[in-house]
């Protein structure tokens, strides 16, 4: 059951209190509906693309209620700063690179060593994010492939049982999606139109690359950046039956017998938990793994239900042939 709360002070402060217990709650913006999970928490995340049946594991849009904390999770160029203090609170959202001491989990940037972050236009989304204080990773509160939600009973035809609480802030006033600009590299990019137009900001920054969109809504990032990205140093080798000498090895559920290192994604064999330990899993077994003369990573089957398909679409992507130059990630 999906408790749908009212906008006074008891169903934000319920609200506020459920997202910093790794919960979700879906609450309106300026734009759509958002699913909210705590985005430094790799659970809470991994809920968020349960309970949207994602079927990978793609960045996600970190929510602030301002600026300056948005910045403290993100190194700001100047364009950013002067973008933030004309359009923010608003439908804009930058991507920056990740600051070394910020708190968005590897989960919620896909592994990326640059995040999304963007300030809303709606009081109750900014009352509700100073009241939590953490970023808000926050998609589409919609199952993966429907229309975004522009009021609270959308999100529940879509979401209901799914998630914890659902904010009723009332029908949406933009109900388009941010538009996404990339300041992460030299140029400024538009990775995503949206509410706010790209003219209106290249009238403060400045000519703005645009980059074709393959399809509406979704960032044109290219598949062989993020491949590259994804890939840890080590090869991998999935669906292993058997550990050799030289492997390390990314368990899941009973682990195999033999390797020099292991990483235990979960236990019991829960995908929740596996998704929120990938990340984490793949850097330390690419660091031990190298360090103690391993030469691959083996990777122990994964079921191919829920969660398991964007695990195994992140390991897919990591096993796949390497681009000649490779882009490291973050640390
Ligand atoms: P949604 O979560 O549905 O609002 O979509 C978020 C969009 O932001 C997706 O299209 C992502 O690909 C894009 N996005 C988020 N973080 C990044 C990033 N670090 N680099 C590029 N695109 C991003
Ligand atoms: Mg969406």
């Amino acid at each position: 059951m999906t408790d749908r709360l009212s906008s006074t002070a008891d169903g934000l402060s319920r609200a506020a209190e459920l997202l910093r217990g790794g919960r979700l709650v879906a609450f309106g913006t300026e734009t759509v509906y958002g699913l909210g999970g705590d985005a430094t928490d790799p659970l809470a995340v991994a809920r968020i693309f349960e309970a949207k049946k994602r079927p990978r594991f793609n960045p996600l849009i970190s929510h602030f209620a301002d600026a300056d904390e948005a910045f403290r999770h993100v190194v700001p160029t100047a364009s950013a700063r002067i973008l933030a203090e004309r359009f923010w609170p608003g439908p804009l959202t930058l991507v920056l690179p990740r600051a070394a001491d910020g708190a968005i989990c590897d989960l919620a940037a896909a592994g990326l060593p640059t995040a999304a972050v963007r300030v809303p236009a709606e009081e109750t989304a900014l009352a509700l994010l100073r009241a939590v204080g953490r970023p808000i990773a926050a998609p589409s509160a919609n199952l993966s492939g429907a229309v975004s939600p522009s009021d609270a009973d959308h999100v529940l035809e879509g979401l209901d049982g799914r998630i914890d609480a659902v904010l009723d802030t009332g029908p949406c006033a933009v109900g388009v999606e941010s538009t996404i600009l990339d300041l992460s590299g030299d140029t400024p990019r538009l990775l995503r139109p949206g509410g706010i137009s790209v003219e209106d900001i290249e009238a403060v920054i400045g000519p703005v690359a645009r980059v074709s969109a393959s399809k509406t809504g979704q960032a044109p990032v290219a598949p062989g950046m993020l491949t590259s990205h994804y890939a840890p140093g080590l090869p991998v080798r999935l669906n292993a039956q058997s550990v050799e000498a030289d492997e390390a090895l990314l368990a899941f559920g009973s682990p195999l017998e033999g390797a020099r290192v292991v990483w235990n994604l979960s236990e019991t064999a829960r995908l929740d938990e596996a998704a929120s330990r990938l990340f984490a899993g793949l850097r330390y077994l690419d660091r031990e793994g190298t360090r103690l003369g391993c030469r691959r990573i083996a990777v122990q089957p994964v079921p191919s239900t829920g969660l398991g398909l964007a695990i195994l679409d992140r390991l897919g992507r990591a096993a796949a042939p390497r681009p000649a130059v490779q882009e490291r990630s973050v640390a």
